[in-house]
């Protein structure tokens, strides 16, 4: 696991939008300057509250948003440099799982003709060869090819992911981004998912990155993971190495919010710091997290901290670190 297959380099994404009051722009920062590669065949979790520009980066690393600044390299291609035939081409590899895949499809066609869209879009084969891959690939997810004629709203939720990932897989891509795809979906039907997600990850020797707001979830199924707050990665390291050796305030208060380890051990003072997530249009100066955090002190007020290694692969920006 150690080609790289992404490289993001200094990646940024910029909204101008209009103030409530009248005509003045303002500029919301949804991800600004994050850097970090991707190996083959990880599960990359990126990690943060709703607000925090995980799923505007999970769009901009697979070009469905323009950047505003930064690269983004696949198999050392920057995808920004690629002209409109390239980048059809290279969307076969690249493919992205939601939070609701039914939410934007036609609810009228019935899930065969769903599943085999990517297919015939990309004229990926005969009907004949069409109708089998459709068969085949339902059955992986763990839905019954008889049922393909049947229309979204006739499964569950569970079933209804399990056919959006189906439709993701359809061209056999390598590199498939998961933007809360379990959210939705009740505890036990979550484990599922995550379950399929690892099994078909094995089979097809696929690359994640992995997007959610539950620590837990991405704790689970993640190699490595990426805590983002106001658009920037804040503390990035080896799943275990964060789990067990978190530094960052930000990152404690997130696993006390989640109770993953022992309560005993859980530290009190950080139990304060969860309250609004302040706005990316106006963050606070320095560090963005210091009027929520309890050891903010003058410098954090000023300065952002840099992001540095504080062990080999453990990235944490505070000023704590210096
Ligand atoms: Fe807290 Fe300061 Fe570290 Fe930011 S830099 S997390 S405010 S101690």
């Amino acid at each position: 696991m150690s080609e790289s297959l992404m490289e993001v380099k200094d990646l940024k994404k910029y909204y101008r939008i209009s103030s409530r009051e009248g005509n003045a722009k303002q500029t919301l920062k949804a991800v600004d300057g994050v850097s970090f590669d991707i190996k083959k065949g990880e599960i990359l979790g990126i990690v943060g509250e709703s607000g925090c520009g995980k799923s505007t980066l999970g769009k901009t690393v697979l070009r469905l948003h323009e950047k505003t600044e930064g690269e983004v390299l696949y198999g050392g291609r920057d995808l920004f440099s690629l002209d409109h035939k390239e980048m059809v081409d290279l969307r076969k590899s690249i493919q992205m799982v939601f939070q609701d895949p039914f939410s934007s499809l036609n609810p009228r066609k019935k899930v065969g003709s769903l599943i085999s869209q990517p297919l015939r879009i990309h004229k990926a084969g005969t009907p004949a060869e069409i109708a089998e891959k459709v068969d085949s690939i339902m059955e992986e997810v763990g839905i019954n090819p008889m049922y393909k004629n049947r229309f979204p709203h006739q499964f569950s939720g569970g079933q209804r992911q399990r056919i959006g990932i189906a439709r993701a897989l359809t061209l056999n891509p390598e590199f498939v981004v998961c933007d809360e795809a379990v959210s939705a979906l009740d505890v036990s039907v979550q484990a599922q998912i995550l379950n399929l997600l690892q099994d078909l990850r094995e089979k097809h020797d696929l690359t994640y990155m992995f997007i959610a707001h539950d620590l837990a979830v991405v704790e689970y199924i993640s190699t490595r993971i990426v805590v983002m707050y106001l658009g920037k990665i804040i503390e990035m390291a080896d799943k275990d190495e964060l789990v067990k050796n978190h530094t960052h305030p930000y990152t404690k208060a997130l696993f006390n919010a989640f109770p993953l380890t022992d309560p005993h051990k859980r530290d009190q003072k950080e139990k304060i710091v969860m309250g609004d997530v302040p706005s990316p249009i106006n963050p606070p100066t320095g560090c963005h997290f210091h009027p929520r955090c309890p050891y903010a002190k003058d410098i954090c007020k000023q300065q952002y901290p840099p992001l540095k290694e504080v062990s080999p692969g453990h990235m944490s920006a505070c000023w704590l670190n210096e």
